[in-house]
């Protein structure tokens, strides 16, 4: 990865970013149809740089095995949440990859402190997990409707007018444990307009094998646009942090969403830097004894290596020639 890469990437995902401590008005700060004057013509070939950069990165964290990477995903309906996992993650090794995506809590859950069910789907180390809606539900969503927090079985004394900040300040404290411990966490909020969510859902509406993603629910939720709005503003002001950031990705144009997100977990992932890990000197002593046995068991006329054969340079590697020294014309033994 050039340094250059890196720094357009950085440069790209730069304007998204919220900073830590600023106060966000969502209206006002982040623009939906934001599109940093790219064409669409361009987002193609960007997402796929983009996609496959994170397939290598993506190797290279499970191989090394120390870090993970915790990608949280929030959005109104019809935000596109769905459509962007499938596309950022369609070039990744789907063994490295959690997707959790959470709904309604179930009375188990309720059962629980509110962090609880996020606990249970956290990456392993080596892996990417993806949260389609996460732990920020439950200072959004139950923000709106206070009747979710009745629900929680809270104590009375702790359901005070503070509750909100109080929660800012233990994911603030949860994430930052997390990323101590070899964690990364990052926060996207696909930002949509009112308007294409109305057109959003409309066309799910409109057209029958889409009727099926669309809820009357979606539409009781719409009315509280202006709570969501400044649910989101606060969220977004109180726990962006140095160490997890939130990063608001203009939503209304799908493809331009897809190529921020990309970049944004490129960018985390390139912060890690994983390596693969050096095997160290008796493990490639033994490596290369084997090698040898390997090479011995060459039938004849096949050459001893033919994978070294094929690719000198990884031969150079083991520091060996990829076929031993023949005359023109002379086939290669092994022995
Ligand atoms: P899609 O509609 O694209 O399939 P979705 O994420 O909207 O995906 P739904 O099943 O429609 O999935 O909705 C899940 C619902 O669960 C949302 O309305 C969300 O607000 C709600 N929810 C998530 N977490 C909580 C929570 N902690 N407390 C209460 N409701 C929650
Ligand atoms: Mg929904």
């Amino acid at each position: 990865m050039s340094d250059e890469r890196a720094e357009r990437i950085a440069d790209f995902i730069g304007p998204l970013r919220v900073k830590p401590g600023s106060k966000v008005r969502l209206e006002r700060d982040f623009d939906p149809r934001y599109k940093a004057g790219l064409k669409k013509r361009d987002g193609i070939e960007l997402l796929r740089t983009g996609v496959s950069l994170l397939a290598e990165y993506q190797e290279r964290l499970a191989a090394q095995d120390t870090y993970g990477v915790l990608l949280c995903l929030q959005a109104l309906d019809a935000g596109g949440k769905d459509g962007t996992i499938r596309h950022v993650m369609s070039g990744v090794n789907p063994q490295g990859v959690r997707v959790s995506s959470f709904k309604v809590p179930s009375a188990e859950e309720l059962d629980h402190d509110y962090l609880w069910r996020y606990a249970q789907r956290l990456p392993t180390r080596g892996e990417i997990a993806i949260f389609n809606r996460s732990h920020y539900e439950e200072v959004l969503v139950v923000r709106v409707h206070p009747e979710n927090l009745v629900r929680q079985k809270l104590p009375d004394d702790t359901r005070g007018p503070d509750i909100w900040q109080r929660r800012y300040r233990e994911i603030n404290h949860w994430e930052r444990y997390l990323t101590d411990n070899g964690f990364k966490v990052v926060k996207i909020f696909l930002n949509l307009s009112k308007e294409e969510q109305r057109t959003r859902f409309l066309k799910r509406i409109d057209r029958p094998e889409k009727n099926w993603k669309f809820s009357a629910a979606d539409v009781r939720e719409r009315r509280r646009w202006d709570d969501y709005q400044h649910a989101f503003s606060e969220m977004l002001s109180a726990t962006s942090t140095k160490w997890a950031p939130w990063y608001v990705v203009p939503a209304d144009r799908k493809w331009f969403g897809r190529i921020c997100a990309a970049a944004i977990l490129v960018h985390t992932l390139m912060d890690i830097d994983p390596q693969y890990p050096d095997v160290g000197e008796e493990a490639r002593k033994e490596l290369l004894v084997a090698k040898r046995d390997l090479e011995q068991e060459a039938p004849a006329g096949a050459p001893a290596d033919p994978y070294a054969d094929r690719h000198p340079s990884a031969a150079r590697a083991t520091g060996r020639r990829a076929r031993p020294k023949k005359k023109r014309g002379q086939g290669v033994s092994s022995k």
